[in-house]
């Protein structure tokens, strides 16, 4: 279905939960996989970012991870799975599963370094076991590469000098490499929260600050009339081409027993953000210093999206237009898993959505659909 000189009609950019949503319904609309449409990941194995969480994020502890489209066909659902089962392993299992049983031929690890306007093709480089470069012509890109590639830290004066470990989420692999270390944990949400639990009783010293005061939800639950709101605020400024919200501070954080228990045990509660860092620890305004051999930033993501610099879809302001999964300045590019489509439900829409637009494009360019 592609021109004779170019490779194939859709290439799908990341296979997690958004990547694969898009592979089933492309599927589903009669594209062949490994041929009309071709999946690059560069996850060494099947996972999206699950993959690289920690050990201890089991699925019971996990928000709620939502079943891909078309996985009851394999008899497979995330609701009934071992909830004390690591949720990384779990998953890597059950979307292998998926790939396997839909045939999605997932080309890994394939790290896609670049994508270019390469006049009517849009040309994308990738670098295939760590070494070897190839690159593959298509009529359009689903970027569908999550956030977990882009950790986001916050600059504060001295942060260069801090002589101990400095670390982000998604380095964080288990409490053990912290026994018996002074620890300041800074971020809001459930991550960091969850990592104050775990280090309660390994590290020697624990001190938790939050840029803002942390929004504890009565109720235990995650505010579904908070959640709307966070997501019509990443659906604004995906359109407005501003950098994306975070969610947490949309949704708060529900205070579930175990969170209350911490709080009354006062390992929950915040410190406001401390303004330097020195090599030996951070200090506060009024001059209060604690002294910290680790630093863990639970300070959020920002989209993965370097590769895509060539095609220069950013905006002044900070982001990408980006409207129900297109782009605004690339009609061949869209985003599957951006925004208010950051969630596993939100990326199985997704998945339906743009894959529909993709043919409709396809149709549009006179691309045979068959
Ligand atoms: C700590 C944490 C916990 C979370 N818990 C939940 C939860 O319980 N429930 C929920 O709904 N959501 C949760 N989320 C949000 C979650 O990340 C999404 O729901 C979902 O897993 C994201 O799917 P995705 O496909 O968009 O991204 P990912 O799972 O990140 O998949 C992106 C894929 O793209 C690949 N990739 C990236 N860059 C490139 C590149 N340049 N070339 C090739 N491949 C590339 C990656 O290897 C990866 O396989 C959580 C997020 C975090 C950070």
């Amino acid at each position: 279905m592609t021109s004779p000189t170019t490779d194939t009609s859709v290439v799908v950019v990341g296979a997690g939960q958004a990547g694969l949503s898009v592979a089933y319904y492309l599927r589903r609309l009669g594209l062949d996989p490994g041929n009309d449409f071709v999946l690059l990941d560069r996850g060494p194995i099947t996972g999206g970012a699950w993959q690289f969480r920690w050990e201890s994020l089991r699925i019971g502890s996990a928000h709620r991870i939502n079943d891909l489209p078309g996985m009851d066909a394999l008899g497979l659902s995330f609701e009934s799975a071992d909830r004390t089962a690591p949720a990384k392993d779990v998953v890597a299992d059950y979307y292998a599963r998926y790939e396997d049983f839909y045939d999605f031929k997932v080309v890994r690890p394939a790290d896609v370094t670049r994508v270019e306007n390469w006049g009517t093709d849009l040309k994308v480089t990738f670098t295939l076991d760590g070494e070897e470069e190839k690159e593959v012509t298509t009529v359009t890109v689903v970027n569908a590469t999550g956030t977990w590639g882009a950790p986001f830290i916050p600059w504060y004066p001295g942060l260069k000098s801090f002589e101990g470990r400095h670390l982000h989420t998604n380095e964080f692999r288990s409490a053990e490499e912290f026994r018996d270390k002074k620890v300041v944990v800074v971020g809001g949400g459930t991550s960091a929260i969850g990592f104050l639990l775990e280090l309660e009783n390994v590290a020697s010293q624990l001190t938790w600050v939050s840029r803002r005061p942390i929004d504890f939800l009565e109720d235990g639950e995650l505010n579904l009339e908070a959640r709307r709101e966070a997501v019509i605020a990443q659906d604004e400024a995906a359109r407005a081409g501003r950098a994306l919200p975070s969610i947490v501070s949309g949704t708060g954080v529900p205070r579930t027993r175990k969170i209350q228990a911490g709080i009354d045990r006062g390992v929950l509660v915040p410190k406001p953000m401390f303004s330097s860092i020195e090599p030996t620890g951070v200090r506060w305004d009024d001059g209060t210093f604690v002294e910290a051999d680790a630093i863990i930033w639970s300070t959020g993501f920002r989209p993965a999206l370097r590769h895509l610099a060539p095609l220069k879809l950013r905006e002044k302001e900070g982001g990408v237009v980006v409207a129900q999964g297109a782009s605004w300045k690339d009609p061949r590019v869209f985003f599957a898993g951006y925004g208010p489509q950051a969630s596993t439900i939100g990326a199985n829409r997704a998945g339906r959505l743009i894959a529909r637009q993709v043919i409709a494009t396809l149709s549009r360019l006179q691309i045979g659909v068959r």
